[in-house]
């Protein structure tokens, strides 16, 4: 005979409260995301929409790196190491960490 799990109202009511909850940490990221809002921020970290949102689980420790369009060998303080040189970023208006255009937008050529 197994006892079968019973919720009451306020364990039902809570769920409800944490899924608004939920629905509304997530819109407002989207509006974050939709207006750009922290797009001084975003542009002197050199990132993409993306990156900025989500950034990279990193390890501790000075990690060594090639930029993905100079080749320099570069050292970042941690190990979720950048994709480009601060140099190659900025010239071609792209995101240190993964390379994308930091407005999402198709490039014709690498400056
Ligand atoms: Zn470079
Ligand atoms: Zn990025």
């Amino acid at each position: 005979m197994s006892i079968k799990h019973r919720l009451d109202l306020d364990a039902i009511n809570l769920r409800t409260y944490a899924s608004k909850d939920w629905e509304k940490r997530i819109l407002e990221s989207y509006k974050t995301i939709v207006n750009d809002q922290n797009r001084e921020i975003r542009l002197k970290l050199q990132l993409c929409k993306r990156c900025f949102q989500g950034g990279k689980i990193a390890g501790v420790g000075f990690t060594q790196y090639v930029c993905g369009i100079c080749s320099a060998t570069l050292v970042f303080h941690n190990t979720a190491v950048p994709e480009l040189c601060e140099d190659c970023s900025k010239t071609n208006d792209l995101c240190i960490q993964c390379a994308a255009h930091v407005d999402n937008k198709m490039i014709k050529e690498i400056k």
